[in-house]
This record gives structure tokens, C-alpha cells and sequence, in this order.
């Protein structure tokens, strides 16, 4: 009896001296997913797993048997798109080395309880190391933040609302460039201009106690370039774009209220094709699924901003008639702006765009062809008939620079 006891004893005390060794020798942090530092280190892991020179700086996989994908688009400068995919460390346990140190790495998903507002499971990552490399962790989580910063450097965020809260929206994409997106004489300056100087007027506006913000209306046509300019603006200006669906599931007048005045600072918050979310009493889906943003908790959201932040709204509409005139009183739009359908001149500028400095075509001949594409719109213009921005590039994407205005003339025969 007195040796089991006795070895009870020992065993004991091992599991007490064990856990006692461990504290003093180990450090853990853990990184929950609401802190931002939580995507970033995932994203640095997803980043050093795969990329062969930087696995001989910081460290390199040790055996990972429980793997998620992330998939990313990435965009090119061209436009065109392609999917990456990316393994990362999935909820389990992992080794990997760091600037010299062994560090190992929890990931564990809680799938009982659930974020309140956005639906998404809590996770957290728990990383543990020797004691004496403590100072590694802020050096890791400083390279993940730069690493993260890099990858948006030049580009446009998009975000969406997820219950409460602003998530990106995909990767970043590449900025357009604002002269690509052609508006008539005149019109992107306006609106440019009038961006520019109230950015230029924080002061001016507290001095007078008015909320400092400033909404925007683009209306018109489809396919006139309204979103595009809005995008193209917002990267020309660095600012990210927070898009904002009235008719989303699961929508309320008090989300609506916090995602207004918790919108990320720089950013534009674009609501598109208001007309479409109030345009009956209540907004009814397929499944009979009841909108739930009024309109006067609409216009609260967009009253309610407290003075001192800056807040920039672009809303578009392809229906400016359906508008009820409360909306778009000065306060709410003090800036509404026509975007229309092709103009003679825009579709000449398109054309040089697209067909101009190619060998290929002579450049005179371009300077023809553009001549008498811009006075086939004229024309039409006179009976009444126009073609969209949109449409052209269409036409534009598929066809030489003869065949483009040919085409032109057709797609006016067959109206
Ligand atoms: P809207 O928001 O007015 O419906 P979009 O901005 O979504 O139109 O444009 C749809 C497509 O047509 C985009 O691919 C865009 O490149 C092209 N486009 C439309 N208008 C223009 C324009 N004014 N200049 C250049 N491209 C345009």
C-alpha cells in the first residue's frame, strides 16, 4: 500500500511540476478571429507555406495533416481573372519554425456558439513557444500586418456588410484608372471636383457644427458607367468602397444605423439601384421574405452620422422618377449627376481608346473611323435612338476598328 501511495504521489507531483516547467519555460498567445491580426496571421502562414525564399528565413512546415483551402481571385491589370488556391493550416495542431524558434500552433474552431451579428463560428489561433523567444511574437505579427498592407498597397478594397460589420469583399482589386472610364464633356470633372474640395473643408464644416459628409447620386441608363466611375474615383483618390444592399436578409434599421457611422475611415459607402429597395411599401422576395429596412430608418441611417466624421455617399439609380423627393433633398444628395447613354464624343473617345496607337490600323484612319461612328450617334441621337457605353465596348471587345462601326450601324438597324 505504501508504495502506491508513494508512486501516487510522484505521479503528482510530475503533472504538478510538468504544468509548473511548462508555464515558466512556455508562452502562448492566442489571436482570436474579431481581431484584424487574426486574418493577417493566416495569411502570412497561407504565404511562408508556399513561397520556397522565404521558407529559408522564417521557417518552413513541419508535418500538417489538417489543411483548409482559401481560394483567392487574383486580377490582373488586364482585367482577366484567375483562382489561386492556397492551403492553410485548418483547426488542429502545427509546427512550424520562425527566425530560429519552434513555435506551435492551435487552431481550434468553436462550433456550438456563433457570432452574434455576422454568423460566422468563433476561432481562435493559440500559438505557443520557449519563453525566451517571446519577443518574436510582435516581430511575426508586425511582418504579418506589413505583409497584409502590401498586398492592398495600389488597390481598391471592396467591402460588404457582415451583420454589423464591414468585411472585404473578395481580394483587392486593381484600381481602374479614371480616364478609362469615359463620361461626357465635363461630367466625371464635376464630380471629381466636387470630391476633391469637400475633402478640403473638415475645417469649414466644424466651425459650423454641420455633419461632415456629403451624398451623391449618379443616375441613368445601365451600362452608362456609373459604378465604374464610382470605383475609378474611389482608387484615384485611395479611398475603399463599402457596399451597401438595402434589400439583404436579415437587414435592420439599427445594423443599418451602426454600419453607417461604423463605415472604415476613407471609404465611400455605394448603395446601388436605391429606386430598387423602397420601390414598394415592402420590399417582398420569392419566398416571401420581408425586407426589413424602412424608409425613414433609411433616412435616419443617413441623417444620423455624428458631425465630426467624414462621410461620403454615392447612391445610383436607373430610375431617378421613382425617387421619393425626401431622399434626395440637399443634406442627403447634394450632388446629383446624369450619367447617359453614349454621347458622339464618348463613343469617338472610347474608340481612339481602344483601336488608337495599335500597328495594326493606321492612325489616321482611326481618326476616320472615329469621325463616323460619332456622327452615326448623332444621327441616331436626332430620332431618338442611343446606344450604351457598355454596349459599345461590347461591340468594341469583338470586332476590328471597320467591323466596330459597322457593327454600330446594325445594332441601330435591328431597334
Ligand atoms: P452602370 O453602373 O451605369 O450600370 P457600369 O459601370 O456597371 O454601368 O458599366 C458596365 C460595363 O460597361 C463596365 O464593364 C464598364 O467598363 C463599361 N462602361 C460603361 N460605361 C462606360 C464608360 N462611360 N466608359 C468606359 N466604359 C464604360
Amino acid at each position: 500500500m505504501g508504495v502506491g501511495v508513494g508512486l501516487t504521489a510522484i505521479r503528482q507531483g510530475v503533472i504538478l511540476g510538468s504544468t509548473a516547467l511548462r508555464r515558466r519555460l512556455l508562452v502562448t498567445l492566442e489571436v482570436n478571429n474579431k481581431d484584424r491580426a487574426y486574418e493577417w496571421f493566416l495569411a502570412w502562414l497561407a504565404h511562408n507555406s508556399t513561397s520556397v525564399s522565404q521558407q529559408r528565413v522564417t521557417g518552413r512546415w513541419f508535418r500538417s495533416h489538417q489543411l483548409s483551402v482559401e481560394t483567392a481571385v487574383e486580377q490582373r491589370s488586364n482585367g482577366s481573372s484567375s483562382a489561386v488556391f492556397k492551403l492553410v493550416a485548418g483547426p488542429g495542431t502545427h509546427w512550424f519554425r520562425y527566425h530560429g524558434a519552434w513555435m506551435q500552433m492551435k487552431r481550434e474552431r468553436e462550433t456550438r456558439a456563433m457570432q452574434l451579428m455576422s454568423g460566422t463560428p468563433w476561432e481562435t489561433v493559440t500559438l505557443t513557444t520557449l519563453s525566451r523567444d517571446r519577443g518574436l511574437f510582435p516581430q511575426l505579427l508586425a511582418e504579418a500586418r506589413d505583409l497584409a498592407m502590401k498586398n492592398q498597397e495600389g488597390k481598391l478594397v471592396i467591402r460588404t456588410a457582415w451583420g454589423i460589420e464591414w468585411k472585404p469583399f473578395g481580394q483587392p482589386r486593381q484600381k481602374r484608372p479614371l480616364h478609362s472610364v469615359v463620361l461626357d464633356a465635363g461630367v466625371g470633372e464635376k464630380i471629381e471636383q466636387d470630391v476633391r474640395a469637400f475633402l478640403q473643408r473638415r475645417r469649414w464644416y466644424a466651425d459650423r457644427g454641420i455633419p461632415y459628409r456629403r451624398g451623391y447620386l449618379l443616375y441613368g441608363p445601365p451600362g452608362s458607367g456609373k459604378t465604374s466611375y464610382i470605383q475609378a474615383l474611389a482608387g484615384a483618390l485611395s479611398y475603399d468602397i463599402c457596399l451597401l444592399n438595402l434589400s439583404e436578409r436579415g437587414l435592420t434599421d439599427d445594423k443599418l444605423i451602426h454600419l453607417f457611422s461604423n463605415a472604415p475611415e476613407r471609404s465611400f459607402i455605394l448603395i446601388e439601384d436605391v429606386d430598387a429597395a423602397f420601390n414598394k411599401r415592402v420590399q417582398t422576395s420569392e419566398d416571401g421574405y420581408q425586407s426589413a429596412v424602412t424608409f425613414s430608418g433609411f433616412l435616419n441611417a443617413l441623417d444620423g452620422v455624428a458631425s465630426g466624421e467624414e462621410r461620403i455617399i454615392f447612391m445610383t439609380t436607373n430610375h431617378v422618377d421613382k425617387l421619393d423627393p425626401a431622399l434626395i433633398r440637399p443634406g442627403r444628395v447634394d450632388l446629383r449627376v446624369l450619367v447617359d447613354d453614349a454621347s458622339p464624343l464618348q463613343a469617338q473617345t472610347l474608340f481612339t481608346r481602344f483601336y488608337g496607337g495599335s500597328e495594326d490600323i493606321p492612325s489616321d484612319e482611326v481618326t476616320t473611323l472615329a469621325q463616323e461612328l460619332g456622327d452615326l450617334i448623332e444621327n441616331e441621337m436626332l430620332n431618338g435612338r442611343r446606344i450604351s457605353m457598355a454596349a459599345l465596348q461590347g461591340l468594341f471587345i469583338r470586332n476590328s476598328a471597320k467591323e466596330a462601326v459597322e457593327s454600330c450601324r446594325d445594332f441601330f438597324v435591328k431597334r
